[in-house]
């Protein structure tokens, strides 16, 4: 691969409103319209356990229990994408946390009003990701393949 070292996993976990809501084939679809490569896609449900690692950094909030709950509530679907910087791609599209504030054309901005259900999780730094990839995906559940379109995307001048 041209770029090899730069390519980057994230995770993005569709959270339970948005599989109520029937937006999983949404959600996808934007990823995949942006070019990025899927290389891990599953539904799984989560417990108390994995969400107090995940969600270290907020769980001693008061609004804590209520995310535990809410992302307990159906199951998700997680999923590791692969792209060049595609960790702060991804963000890019995700929109900030509080959905009615996020920008027009991402996902939290096009698809969610609320804080708490804001459709998706994904990762925000790269060494978060790594952490994050690994909590969710077992190495054989992450699949390593050749996209044509991939390869035509990054260019011989591309800079980076
Ligand atoms: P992000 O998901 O944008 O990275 P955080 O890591 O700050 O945001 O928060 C994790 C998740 O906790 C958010 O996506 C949201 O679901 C929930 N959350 C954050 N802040 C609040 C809040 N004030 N009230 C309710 N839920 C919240």
């Amino acid at each position: 691969m041209k770029f090899e070292g730069l390519y980057e996993k994230t995770l993005v976990l569709i959270k339970p409103d948005a599989v109520q809501r029937g937006l999983i084939g949404e959600i996808l679809k934007r990823f995949e319209m942006k070019g990025l490569k899927v290389v891990g896609l599953k539904l799984m449900r989560l417990d108390e356990a994995v969400l107090r690692e995940h969600y270290a950094h907020i769980s001693g909030k008061p609004f804590y229990p209520g995310v535990e709950r809410f992302m307990m509530s159906s199951p998700i679907v997680a999923l590791c994408l692969e792209g060049l910087e595609v960790v702060e791609a991804v963000r890019l599209i995700t929109g900030v946390t509080k959905a009615r504030q996020a920008e027009a054309g991402s996902i939290r901005g096009d698809l969610a009003m609320s804080v708490a259900c804001n459709v998706i999780h994904t990762s925000d730094t790269v060494e978060n990701a790594r952490a994050e990839v690994a909590r969710f995906f077992k190495p054989d559940e992450i699949h390593d393949y050749d996209k044509s379109e991939f390869v035509h995307v990054y260019t011989e001048d591309e800079r980076v």
